[in-house]
């Protein structure tokens, strides 16, 4: 669904994307990670069209944005980060005026808006004006005036920024809910939000792709841990010869069953070759395990690797 490549772009002496490429395919939702400035809104407006790349292409459904900007956009429902609400028109007038802008044919305008006004539950607010709206229902016409004709794509940047917990968990709802009809793309630099919501995480920090993965591939780590019933001598030196271990540490589980953490070389599972040991030293085993990380670990790492 989207094809970017090697995308760059600069403002002035900033370089706020040095080299940026991915895939999404049909059907994902992905969260686009990143701390501020790490360049999550330039990306998402050049996907838009709004904003030129220096370098590198970008295709939505097969279409270059460059070259068929308005064919692009026709397939893409954005909410930016700051929407462009207009505060006097009442809910009901505005999605009225985006669905004349988007050109959704008069007979058809009825269905649609119905369909957007009950996904985001705004129906009991419609004749309000959106100044006058919480930030939380701002945020549900901004969704609404996105989805409005049926997009396969959904760019959401920073769909639930200044939030109130209830209304985050609504909005992360209504995306979910959304995924039915559409592809989605959208931005946060809340961890706990791309755990809840989505199926793959892109995490980009100043200007590059720095980890690009399903949710479970990010937490997975090359270490294993191993809980014994009771006290056994000598399975910290059988761990250590094993092939593939870097080392071995003694952990706590939080109860009383002796434990380890066995570190492995990179991108090996270690868990079969100590599953084997185990058994041929009839160890007590109690539990064997592949370590996870959480997604705060992993960008922890990746904000302070080199
Ligand atoms: P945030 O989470 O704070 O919204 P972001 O990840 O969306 O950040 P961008 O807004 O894409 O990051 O900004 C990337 C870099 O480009 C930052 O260093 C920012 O200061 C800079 N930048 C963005 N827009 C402009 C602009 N119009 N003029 C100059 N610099 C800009």
């Amino acid at each position: 669904m989207i094809e970017v490549v090697d995308l760059t772009k600069s403002y002035g002496p900033v370089q706020a994307l040095r080299g940026v490429s991915f895939h999404i395919a049909r059907g994902e939702i992905v969260g686009l990670l990143g701390p501020n400035g790490a360049g999550k809104t330039t990306t998402m407006k050049i996907l838009t069209g709004y904003l030129q790349p220096d370098s590198g292409t970008v295709e939505v459904d097969g279409l270059d944005v460059l070259t068929h900007a308005r064919q692009v956009q026709a397939r893409i429902g954005y909410l930016p980060e700051t929407a462009p609400l207009y505060p006097e028109l009442t809910v009901q007038a505005y999605l009225r005026l985006m669905a004349d802008m988007r050109h959704i044919p008069p007979e058809e305008q009825l269905d649609r808006l119905s369909e957007a006004i009950y996904a985001t539950m705004l129906a009991d607010h419609l004749t309000r004006p959106i100044g006058q709206l919480s930030k939380g229902y701002r945020q549900r016409v901004g969704l609404a005036q996105a989805i409005l004709h049926r997009p396969k794509l959904l760019i959401l940047d920073e769909p639930t920024l200044g939030l109130d917990p209830t209304q985050i968990v609504e909005v992360r709802r209504l995306i979910r809910r959304l995924a039915d009809q559409s592809t989605i793309l959208f931005s946060t630099h809340i961890l706990s939000e791309v755990e809840a919501v989505c199926d793959r995480a892109i995490i980009i920090m100043n200007g590059q792709i720095r980890a690009d993965a399903r949710m479970s591939e990010l937490a997975a780590t090359s270490n294993a841990v191993l809980v014994l019933q009771n006290e056994t001598a000598g399975v910290d030196q059988a761990l250590q010869a094993l092939n593939g271990v870097r080392d071995v540490e003694s952990i706590s589980v939080g109860d009383a069953y002796p434990a380890y953490r066995i570190l492995g070389e990179r991108d090996v599972n270690l868990c079969p070759a100590i599953y084997d040991l185990a058994r041929r030293q009839d160890w007590p085993v109690r539990e064997l395990r592949q370590d996870r990380r959480t997604l705060e670990t992993v960008f922890n790492q990746l904000a302070t690797a080199t």
